[in-house]
């Protein structure tokens, strides 16, 4: 890609976190610096690259998307982040969420099902030199226990009620954030789930549209 380019993504890029995301509403510092930095183009489909600022999501192959950039930011900012938080992310996809929260924090672990989807993320990761991701090939609906207990996870695709296993692999003060189906039309609201002594606490954030949680794995 020539110097000009480059220039024009980055400028587009700047762009979309003043419209899509500062005029919105998201306003934590260091969710806006890490989509300031991370060059989404890398994580879209070559066809795409012009596409990459725009606002919503995109064809990743294999049936799956790319999310909206501002359901990134948002969801990343509801997680309440700061440097020593350890995150899972379910639903590796492009990538791109899991380079935001690798800006971060210390360390991101990402579950992805479909094997050529994170082969692509990790070729991406090494690329752009992200040494804080760890990756793994499966059903993240079942966490990763060995790691847990997690201060945040964030479910990137829609799951028909809240994962069990992964409310069990959040710490006490923890913090949730996953898309959940709802009614027959397949109509999906972001949900907030926070871990407190005296158990769960759920709150509706918004109606969304993400690609379903499946269980089986794909190699
Ligand atoms: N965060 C990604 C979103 C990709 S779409 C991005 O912005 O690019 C959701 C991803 O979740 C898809 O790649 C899909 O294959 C994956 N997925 C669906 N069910 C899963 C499961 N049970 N475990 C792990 N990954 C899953």
């Amino acid at each position: 890609m020539t110097d000009d380019s480059e220039t024009i993504l980055t400028l587009r890029r700047e762009r979309m976190v003043l419209e899509q995301l500062e005029q919105r509403g998201v306003n934590d510092p260091q969710v806006l610096g890490a989509m300031r930095k991370v060059p989404r183009h890398f994580f879209v489909p070559v066809e795409f690259v012009e596409d990459a600022y725009k606002d919503g999501p995109l064809a990743i192959g294999e049936g799956q998307t790319i999310s909206q950039p501002y359901v990134v930011g948002s969801m990343t900012a509801h997680l309440h982040l700061t440097p020593d938080s350890k995150v899972l992310e379910i639903g590796t996809g492009s990538g791109y969420q899991t380079a935001i929260l690798a800006e971060i924090v210390k360390v991101v672990y990402s579950i992805e099902r479909i094997g050529t989807l994170l082969a692509q993320a990790n070729q991406i990761f090494q690329k752009l030199k992200y040494e804080n991701i760890k990756t793994r090939l499966g059903d993240g609906s079942l966490g990763w226990p060995e790691e847990a207990p997690f201060d945040a996870i964030v479910v990137t695709a829609a799951a028909k009620s809240i994962p069990e296993k992964l409310v069990e692999q959040l710490h006490l003060g923890g913090v949730m954030i996953v898309p959940i189906e709802r009614g027959i039309h397949g109509q999906q609201e972001l949900i907030k789930i926070s871990k407190t002594k005296e158990g769960i606490e759920t709150k509706s954030l918004y109606p969304v549209r993400f690609v379903q949680l499946k269980s089986d794995t794909v190699n």
